[in-house]
């Protein structure tokens, strides 16, 4: 166990995590220059092209050190987003210890330090390493001296590095074997393996990665989740070399997979711990949790024709994605579709690329909503999640929503537009301290729904993109909620309903009718669209007649490919 090592990198968002984890991978001879692309670790071409890490990944690296022993570093990318925290947090659970990356030219940011705490949480031993020092406006000085009094790390453990160059990668190595405690645990003791992910593959099954806290498996095993009871059979246990590396066993310390003919994902939860029905352990580890969607959606396709496909390809993603859940649904406008519940925006809008892009399928969304609680007069409660089932306002008592709890890092000039933002979305509670000089770490209590709605947009632009940002889930509210309908020609289009607080509803209101005006090609007659609350309009527009002579090619109703849709941005490309 001595000669093992297993490692997160944790960093704010395009740090530099993905290029300082090629830059291992070839320094540890994995691939041949051949086999290289950027990025290894990122499969998917969302991933590659939006330069984020959506699922994490695994490398077991094969190392030699200055020592002239032979090491195994295993490497546990983490998904970079605030979506996936939960994900992260597990994937933390299994390491030892973690590289803090920090971009020298941004400094600590709002996930540096969101993903710092989750580390200290866990323990995990930590090496700071600042990087890209290659760049011109980089202030490596400053940086390590945020990272030694604001901070609170050893200075003396900081690596600087270039991933991009790849000066300084070495070192870094070498830091991982001196410094990263081996992992401890009891081969002999009863199985207790850590779910951190789970990967579907249409040939050998669920691939489990776990790591494996006390005990050992074997293939021939028969495993237990403890949190559901499943049991299955072990086929086969290995190592994540660049191909999946089948070992005899796996034993207390390592990292690494288990396949046992899992058809679905959905058994395998990250979190849970596996053990041995033959020897079982007698506790679970801690830290399990259900995932939890907390934006919903629902998605119909353009074209009535691609259901059935709209519906193979969500149970294709679901057998890969645990976290999302999808049922049937039906608009009086858009026909059939399904209500999807996800993570958060970006998960929303990964599902809606690959479901366009991998499959095919042009797609309608309308707008995402949270989950409400609606108390009604005959003293039940409802969870509803979708316009289409808001109860009769008239039996309605409360209506509650869900608040978190956001934590913005902001240089301090930004402070006063930040506020204005904060309270212009409902916040409240606000509370600030500086964690280091000449930055503010502002607190705010907000609606879930006020932060789904452009606010990340809207914070980078006020700050001039030094905002960052990170949301964790606080608890429910009573809101002053009302129904915001729309109306095309005096009609309800269902599916074009939102909740809004009452202050902002007739601003919403002609946001949405606006931007409706513009997605509704114009016709031979005039449209009138409008915004309702109960009976009564509150905002409206209208999309003109066309002058005769342009209107050769366009005729009919209200296009559907254009007229409906809420949402479908285009995969933006960064480089
Ligand atoms: P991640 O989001 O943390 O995984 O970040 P990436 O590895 O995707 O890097 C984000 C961007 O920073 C990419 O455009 C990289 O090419 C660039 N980058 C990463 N490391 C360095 C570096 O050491 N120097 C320079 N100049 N750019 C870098
Ligand atoms: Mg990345």
């Amino acid at each position: 166990m001595n000669n093992i090592r297993n490692f997160s990198i944790i960093a704010h968002i395009d740090h530099g995590k993905s290029t300082l984890a090629d830059r291992m991978i070839q320094l540890c001879n994995m691939v041949s220059a051949r086999e290289f692309k950027d990025q290894l670790l990122d499969n998917m071409d969302i991933e590659r092209e939006r330069g984020i890490t959506i699922k994490s990944q695994t490398i077991c690296l094969p190392y030699t050190a200055d020592d002239g022993k032979q090491y195994f570093l295993n490497l546990v990318d983490t998904p970079g987003h605030v979506d996936f925290s939960y994900e992260v947090s597990r994937a933390l659970t299994s390491c030892e210890g973690a590289l803090l990356l920090i971009d020298a030219a941004q400094g600590v940011e709002a996930q540096t330090l969101a993903n710092l705490y989750l580390a200290m949480e866990n323990d995990l031993e930590i090496i700071p390493v600042i990087n890209k020092i290659d760049l011109p406006s980089a202030d490596p000085e400053t940086v390590a001296l945020q990272i030694d009094e604001d901070l609170g790390l050893d200075s003396d453990l900081v690596q600087f590095c270039s991933a991009k160059v790849g000066t300084g990668v070495k070192d870094i190595l070498e830091a991982i074997v001196k410094n990263l405690p081996p992992p401890e645990g009891d081969p002999d003791a009863p199985l207790q393996a850590l779910i951190f992910d789970a990967t579907y593959d249409p040939f050998r099954g669920t691939i489990i990665s776990v790591r494996i806290i006390n005990g050992t498996v074997r293939p021939g095993d028969i495993i237990r989740f403890m949190s559901n009871g499943k049991e299955y059979k072990v086929e086969e246990t290995g190592l994540f070399k660049f191909e999946k590396e089948p070992q005899k066993k796996l034993t207390a310390g390592q990292v690494g997979y288990i396949l046992a003919g899992i058809k679905t994902v959905e058994d395998t939860r990250p979190g849970d711990t596996i053990t041995l029905k033959s020897n079982p352990c007698p506790e679970p580890l801690p830290g399990f949790r259900e995932v939890q969607q907390v934006v919903f959606s629902s998605i119909y396709p353009i074209s009535t024709d691609d259901y059935e496909d709209l519906a193979a390809a969500l149970e294709k993603l679901k057998l890969n994605d645990a976290a999302l859940t999808f049922e049937k649904d039906s608009s009086a406008a858009l026909g059939f579709g399904f209500r999807c519940g996800f993570l958060g925006l970006l998960h929303l809008e990964v599902i809606q690329e690959r479901l366009e892009r991998e499959f095919d399928i042009s797609l309608i969304l309308t707008v995402p909503s949270v989950q409400y609680i609606f108390h009604l007069s005959d003293g039940s409660r409802k969870i509803v999640d979708n316009p289409a089932h808001f109860p009769d306002p008239a039996h309605i008592d409360k209506i509650e929503e869900p608040f978190i709890k956001a934590t913005i890092l902001i240089p301090e000039k930004y402070m006063g537009v930040v506020m204005t933002l904060c309270m212009d979305r409902r916040g409240e509670n606000t509370s600030f301290h500086y964690p280091m000089p000449g930055r503010i770490e502002f607190q705010c209590e907000l609606p879930l729904s006020e932060v789904i709605y452009d606010f990340y947009d809207r914070l980078k632009s006020v700050t001039q993109g030094y905002g960052s940002f990170d949301y964790e889930m606080l608890d429910h509210r009573k809101s002053d909620l009302v129904k915001l309908d729309i109306l095309v020609n005096g009609e309800v289009v269902d599916a074009l309903s939102q909740l809004v607080h009452r202050n902002n509803a007739r601003a919403r209101g002609l946001v949405a009718c606006e931007v409706l005006k513009k997605e509704i090609p114009r016709q031979m007659f005039k449209i009138a669209i409008q915004a309702a609350i109960g009976g009564t309009i509150i905002a409206r527009t209208n999309v003109s007649a066309m002058r005769k002579d342009v209107t050769a090619k366009c005729y009919g109703g209200i296009s559907q490919e254009n007229g409906n849709c809420l949402k479908s941005r285009k995969p933006e490309k960064k480089g």
